[in-house]
């Protein structure tokens, strides 16, 4: 069964609101909460959507082996703590990582029988920018670092279990429903 869920896309694809949404309608499903360095974007909270922290801190947390993976994107660090993850496979809950391409790949190499690597993709590149630029959370600069990173990640996807097109925000929920239950697991 995949007890290791992990959602990447460009920024502005809609990972972050399929995630939220997946887990309201799947109570066997928890976000693994990570670290960044990035600024809070207004109504974030620390602790729900990240552990906020300085880069100091951040790189204190990578000394002491406290990531299970970590990465920087867009010129900040994320990364997945280590801790976090060790609770939630205790308690025996199902992961859903909200993460970049490269963070993905860890996953699969930390929990290669138990993970499922899903990318998800806006209907064209002109829709993403319309929805990072609707999201209206950064600004023109941060905008552009975004937009430089997605040949990258599309490049990636390649290495993916499943690539899903999330048109409709509820038939692209559902397809992941099916996918994440699809082994035998329900
Ligand atoms: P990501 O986490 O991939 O960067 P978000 O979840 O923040 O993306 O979504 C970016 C913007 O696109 C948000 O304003 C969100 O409401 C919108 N959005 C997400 N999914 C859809 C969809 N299927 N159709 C239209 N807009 C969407
Ligand atoms: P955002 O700033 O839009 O919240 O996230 C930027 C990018 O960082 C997204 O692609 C997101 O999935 C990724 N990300 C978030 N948390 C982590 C993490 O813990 N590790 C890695 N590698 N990437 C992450």
């Amino acid at each position: 069964m995949y007890r290791f869920i992990a959602l990447s896309a460009p920024s502005g694809a809609g990972k972050t609101t399929i995630a939220n949404r997946l887990i309201q309608r799947n109570k066997d499903l928890v976000i693994s909460v990570s670290a960044t360095t990035r600024t809070k974007r207004p109504g974030e909270k620390h602790g729900v959507d990240y552990f906020f922290m300085t880069a100091s801190d951040f790189e204190s947390n990578i000394r002491d082996h406290k990531f299970l993976e970590y990465e920087q994107v867009h010129g900040n660090y994320y990364g997945t703590l280590r801790p976090v993850v060790d609770d939630l496979i205790r308690k025996g809950r199902r992961i859903v990582f909200d993460i970049d391409v490269k963070g993905a790949l860890s996953i699969r190499k930390a929990f290669p029988d138990e993970s499922l690597l899903i990318f998800i993709q806006a209907p064209s590149i002109e829709e993403l920018k319309k929805r990072l630029r609707k999201r209206r959370s950064e600004s023109e600069e941060t905008i552009e670092l975004r937009f430089r990173r997605i040949d990258f990640e599309i490049s990636q996807s390649r290495y993916f279990d499943h690539i899903i097109i999330n048109d409709s925000l509820e038939r692209t929920v559902e397809k992941i429903e099916a996918l994440i239950h699809s082994n035998g697991s329900m």
